[in-house]
């Protein structure tokens, strides 16, 4: 009964959901207790409020949206990964080549009172090879007396490092007014192209069989991609024929290198979600039927929910599913998947093959709900015949109206309502349910928000 308890959470603000063009992604890279964190508050300008990150929990978010000279951007936060003593220099350099892949510009920190160290110098071979903006940071210098320490840290190669103070905010002006001058208006590794192949992410937890999916269904017929000139890294995206038509799948290089580390496995795959999603406009969720349905299955669909694109679940390993499994599958599924019962679902083997054939219906229908435009004059005559069967309730002598709707957006189908008082949450749940019932929108997000008029 409570499909839309997600998706009512973030359609309070109703400038939050429109769907926009993909914004240019800083990410900050560097070794542990450099100052990330701690630049990721100054930039964001979240006072002092660093982080509460309990040892051993995952750390969901690791992008924001940030603001500096009216220019938006989304900033990535490789803090949260946090590299075990014996791994640190692979953990490092990992994170580093992530955020070469997903990123526009790349912030590199040093922490100027320990000077660079071998660890730094491979980072440092990493990002220039990669051919991106990188500015080099010398962090923690507080006053101009460390200066000079800053200034050593031209051994590595990277120019001329910008001096600052993450914790006091000395010199962090200054250098995001270098770094808007070097970021593009729109991402160029989230670039939407209009009326190109139709973007698809494959999103799940690790060894859901994510990469198996994609080179099944990739087979020989992989046609090779995508360009970025000027860069000498793996293609990005992947285009890929399937049903006779081509597909763009995103960041597939994301989804080819294994990242062997232990502790930042985890921690990559959010990093993963959230920027090919914002490369996406569907979703394939892949779910390991062999194993329960966990928080972070659950998770990963949520950001999809939040980030308003479409949806489609894969429950791949199929063979290995027994009668006994299947039962307690089922239940999952309703206990944990209730919110998202509209996603179409494709039960599929990417090992032996079977019904990846349906992924393309399935998509394709998801697509075209997130497309779906319902005029206005059909949607207030939906909502005049929804008012008559069913009330609002009066509510201490009054009953809020409902006196016009409208459809504000596709991608996903965003709703508007103007009412005379607060519609009861169970109302608009009634709404949302109504509108699918009537009108579909299978595989996709629906929104809709209220503008009240006394
Ligand atoms: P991260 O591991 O790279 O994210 O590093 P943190 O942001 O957690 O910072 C590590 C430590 O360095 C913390 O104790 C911070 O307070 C301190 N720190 C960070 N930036 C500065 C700075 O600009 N000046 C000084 N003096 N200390 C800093
Ligand atoms: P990723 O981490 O999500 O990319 O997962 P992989 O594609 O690397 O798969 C993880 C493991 O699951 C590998 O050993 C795969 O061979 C195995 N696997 C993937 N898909 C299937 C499947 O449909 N059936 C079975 N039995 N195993 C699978």
């Amino acid at each position: 009964d409570d499909d839309f308890d997600v998706l009512d959470a973030v359609t309070e603000d109703p400038n939050a959901i429109t769907y926009l063009p993909a914004l240019p992604v800083i990410a900050i890279v560097g070794r542990p207790n450099v100052g990330k964190s701690a630049l990721v508050n100054r930039i964001l300008g979240r006072r002092e409020a660093v982080v509460e990150d309990t040892p051993g929990v995952t750390r969901d978010r690791v992008s924001y949206k940030g603001e500096w000279n009216d220019r938006r951007f989304t900033l990535v936060d490789t803090g949260g990964w946090e590299p075990d003593a014996k791994g640190i220099d692979a953990s490092v350099a990992a994170q580093a080549e992530v955020a070469i892949d997903l990123s526009d510009v790349v912030l590199f920190v040093v922490d100027a009172r320990v000077g660079a160290t071998s660890t730094d110098e491979q980072v440092v071979r990493m990002l220039r090879k990669s051919g991106k903006p990188v500015f080099l940071l010398a962090n923690k210098v507080d006053d101009a007396r460390q200066e000079p320490e800053a200034a050593a840290l031209w051994s590595l190669g990277l120019g001329e490092p910008y001096p600052v103070s993450a914790l006091h905010g000395r010199g962090v002006a200054d250098l995001l007014d270098a770094v808007l001058k070097k970021l593009p208006l729109i991402s160029a590794v989230a670039k939407e192209e209009v009326g190109g192949p139709r973007r698809v992410a494959i999103l799940g937890r690790p060894n859901v069989g994510k990469s198996s999916l994609l080179n099944k269904s990739a087979g020989e017929e992989r046609v090779v991609v995508n360009e970025l000139a000027g860069t000498t890294r793996d293609p990005v995206d992947e285009q890929v024929e399937l049903g006779g038509k081509i597909w763009r799948f995103v960041d597939t290089a994301g989804i080819r290198r294994r990242v062997h580390l232990s502790q930042g496995a985890d921690f990559y795959a959010s990093l993963r979600t959230s920027t090919a999603l914002e490369k996406a406009e569907v979703a394939i969720v892949v779910i390991d039927v062999s194993e329960k349905i966990s928080e972070q299955d659950v998770r990963i669909i949520d950001l999809v929910l939040e980030s308003g694109r479409a949806l489609v679940l894969a429950f791949n390993k199929w063979d290995l599913l027994d009668d006994d499994r299947r039962r307690y599958l089922e239940r999952e599924i309703e206990q944990d998947l209730a919110h998202v019962s509209w996603a179409p679902r494709v039960n599929i083997s990417a090992r032996t093959g079977r019904h990846l054939e349906k992924l393309v219906p399935a998509l394709e229908l998801a697509l075209e709900s997130w497309d779906t435009r319902i005029a206005t004059g059909k949607f207030n005559a939906f909502l005049a015949e929804l008012t008559a069967a069913h009330p609002h309730p009066v509510r201490g002598g009054k009953q809020p109206r409902i006196l016009f709707g409208t459809q504000v957006s596709s991608r996903p189908p965003t709703f508007v309502l103007f009412t005379t008082g607060f519609l009861d949450p169970g109302y608009r749940r009634y709404i949302q349910r109504r509108l699918r019932e009537i009108y579909g929108f299978a595989g996709t997000p629906i929104f809709v928000n209220m503008r009240v008029r006394e």
